[in-house]
C-alpha cells in the first residue's frame, strides 16, 4: 500500500538528515526546512510514495530527530 507524507515545518530544526535518507522524496527550503517534493508534492502530503521507496521514506522518518515527518495510508487535508 503506497504511503503520504509532509513534514510539520512548525517542529523541523533543519538538520537535514531526511534529505540524506530520502533525496527524492525531500528538499529543504530557503530557511533549511524539510519539505516534500516528490513528483511536485510541494509538502501537502497528496502524492502516494510508491512501495519501493518505502524503505527510504522509514529511515528518514528514523532520522528525524524531532519526529516531525508525518506518514499515512491515506492522501493528507
Ligand atoms: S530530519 Fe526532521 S528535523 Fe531534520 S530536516 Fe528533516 S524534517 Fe527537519
Amino acid at each position: 500500500m503506497s504511503k503520504f507524507t509532509k513534514v510539520d515545518k512548525e517542529e523541523c530544526i533543519a538538520c537535514g538528515s531526511c534529505g540524506s535518507a530520502a533525496p527524492e522524496i525531500f528538499e529543504y527550503d530557503n530557511d533549511g526546512l524539510a519539505e516534500v517534493v516528490f513528483e511536485g508534492d510541494n509538502n501537502k502530503g497528496v502524492t502516494a510514495i510508491p512501495a519501493a521507496m518505502e524503505e527510504e521514506l522509514q529511515d528518514a522518518v528514523e532520522s528525524c530527530p524531532t519526529e516531525c515527518i508525518k506518514v499515512q495510508e491515506t492522501p493528507f487535508n
